[in-house]
Protein backbone atom coordinates (compact mmCIF):
# COMPACT_ATOMS: atom_id res chain seq x y z
CA UNK A 1 0.00 0.00 0.00
CA UNK A 2 2.73 2.26 1.01
CA UNK A 3 4.79 1.34 -2.12
CA UNK A 4 2.29 1.65 -4.48
CA UNK A 5 1.08 5.35 -2.66
CA UNK A 6 4.92 6.43 -3.19
CA UNK A 7 4.66 4.63 -6.82
CA UNK A 8 1.85 7.16 -7.69
CA UNK A 9 3.17 10.07 -5.71
CA UNK A 10 6.49 10.34 -8.07
CA UNK A 11 4.75 9.45 -11.27
CA UNK A 12 2.17 11.70 -11.22
CA UNK A 13 3.53 14.62 -8.89
CA UNK A 14 5.65 16.81 -11.00
CA UNK A 15 6.03 19.40 -7.65
CA UNK A 16 8.33 18.85 -4.68
CA UNK A 17 8.68 14.92 -5.04
CA UNK A 18 10.45 14.94 -1.27
CA UNK A 19 7.78 16.45 0.43
CA UNK A 20 4.93 14.97 -1.65
CA UNK A 21 6.58 11.54 -0.34
CA UNK A 22 6.68 12.59 3.49
CA UNK A 23 3.03 13.92 3.09
CA UNK A 24 1.96 10.56 1.86
CA UNK A 25 3.78 8.48 4.70
CA UNK A 26 2.51 10.91 7.27
CA UNK A 27 -0.86 10.05 6.07
CA UNK A 28 -0.19 6.34 5.94
CA UNK A 29 0.82 6.25 9.27
CA UNK A 30 -1.78 7.40 10.57
CA UNK A 31 -3.81 4.69 9.38
CA UNK A 32 -1.51 2.23 11.46
CA UNK A 33 -2.45 4.37 14.89
CA UNK A 34 -5.87 5.50 14.22
CA UNK A 35 -8.91 4.32 15.75
CA UNK A 36 -11.84 2.66 12.86
CA UNK A 37 -15.06 2.90 15.15
CA UNK A 38 -14.38 -0.68 14.92
CA UNK A 39 -15.22 -0.75 11.11
CA UNK A 40 -18.22 1.91 11.82
CA UNK A 41 -16.90 5.22 11.24
CA UNK A 42 -17.04 6.69 7.80
CA UNK A 43 -14.68 6.21 5.69
CA UNK A 44 -14.74 9.69 4.63
CA UNK A 45 -13.87 10.34 8.41
CA UNK A 46 -10.60 7.95 8.38
CA UNK A 47 -9.31 9.42 5.41
CA UNK A 48 -9.88 12.86 7.05
CA UNK A 49 -7.86 12.46 10.35
CA UNK A 50 -4.86 10.69 8.40
CA UNK A 51 -5.01 14.25 6.18
CA UNK A 52 -5.41 15.99 9.12
CA UNK A 53 -2.36 14.90 10.84
CA UNK A 54 -0.35 15.31 7.21
CA UNK A 55 -1.87 19.19 7.25
CA UNK A 56 -0.41 19.83 11.10
CA UNK A 57 2.74 18.24 10.21
CA UNK A 58 3.02 21.04 7.32
CA UNK A 59 2.91 18.53 4.38
CA UNK A 60 -0.06 19.78 2.88
CA UNK A 61 -0.02 20.24 -0.52
CA UNK A 62 -0.55 23.30 -3.13
CA UNK A 63 -2.97 21.05 -5.24
CA UNK A 64 -5.59 21.00 -1.92
CA UNK A 65 -8.91 22.75 -1.18
CA UNK A 66 -8.76 26.04 0.35
CA UNK A 67 -10.36 26.04 3.81
CA UNK A 68 -14.20 26.10 3.66
CA UNK A 69 -14.37 24.33 0.37
CA UNK A 70 -15.62 21.08 -0.42
CA UNK A 71 -19.72 19.95 -0.04
CA UNK A 72 -19.85 17.20 2.84
CA UNK A 73 -18.47 17.05 5.98
CA UNK A 74 -16.91 13.52 5.50
CA UNK A 75 -16.13 13.74 1.74
CA UNK A 76 -12.73 12.57 2.88
CA UNK A 77 -9.19 13.70 2.65
CA UNK A 78 -8.46 17.51 2.24
CA UNK A 79 -12.11 18.48 2.68
CA UNK A 80 -12.21 16.62 6.04
CA UNK A 81 -8.24 17.70 7.11
CA UNK A 82 -9.62 21.41 6.28
CA UNK A 83 -12.69 20.87 8.69
CA UNK A 84 -11.24 18.65 11.32
CA UNK A 85 -8.65 21.55 11.48
CA UNK A 86 -11.77 24.28 12.11
CA UNK A 87 -13.20 21.59 14.95
CA UNK A 88 -10.01 21.58 16.61
CA UNK A 89 -9.46 25.16 16.45
CA UNK A 90 -13.01 25.54 18.46
CA UNK A 91 -11.18 23.53 20.74
CA UNK A 92 -7.70 22.65 21.25
CA UNK A 93 -7.29 18.41 21.30
CA UNK A 94 -10.47 17.52 20.05
CA UNK A 95 -9.64 15.45 16.83
CA UNK A 96 -7.23 13.32 19.44
CA UNK A 97 -10.22 12.91 21.60
CA UNK A 98 -12.45 11.91 18.41
CA UNK A 99 -9.89 9.36 17.54
CA UNK A 100 -9.57 7.80 21.20
CA UNK A 101 -13.86 7.83 21.29
CA UNK A 102 -13.32 5.42 17.87
CA UNK A 103 -11.56 2.57 19.52
CA UNK A 104 -14.59 0.66 20.23
CA UNK A 105 -17.66 2.36 17.64
CA UNK A 106 -18.67 5.08 16.05
CA UNK A 107 -21.53 7.94 16.29
CA UNK A 108 -22.34 11.32 14.72
CA UNK A 109 -23.13 12.74 18.49
CA UNK A 110 -19.10 12.13 19.37
CA UNK A 111 -19.40 15.76 17.85
CA UNK A 112 -21.86 17.24 20.42
CA UNK A 113 -20.24 15.62 23.08
CA UNK A 114 -16.83 17.35 22.31
CA UNK A 115 -18.21 20.65 20.87
CA UNK A 116 -21.60 20.72 22.06
CA UNK A 117 -22.74 21.18 18.29
CA UNK A 118 -23.96 18.66 15.97
CA UNK A 119 -21.94 17.83 13.15
CA UNK A 120 -23.85 19.27 10.55
CA UNK A 121 -24.40 22.85 12.49
CA UNK A 122 -20.38 22.32 12.74
CA UNK A 123 -19.99 21.91 8.91
CA UNK A 124 -22.70 25.15 8.12
CA UNK A 125 -20.29 27.22 10.61
CA UNK A 126 -17.46 26.23 9.21
CA UNK A 127 -18.77 27.24 5.41
CA UNK A 128 -20.27 30.60 6.82
CA UNK A 129 -16.72 31.23 8.18
CA UNK A 130 -15.39 30.72 4.81
CA UNK A 131 -18.55 32.51 3.32
CA UNK A 132 -18.57 29.52 1.11
ZN1 LIG B 1 -5.73 6.85 3.53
Amino acid sequence: MIKSMILSSILGYSGNVKQEITGVLYHEMTHIWQWNGNGRAPGGLIEGIADYVRLKAGYAPSHWVKPGQGYRWDQGYDVTARFLDYCNSLKNGFVAQLNMKMRNGYSDSYFVDLLGKNVDQLWKDYKAKYNN
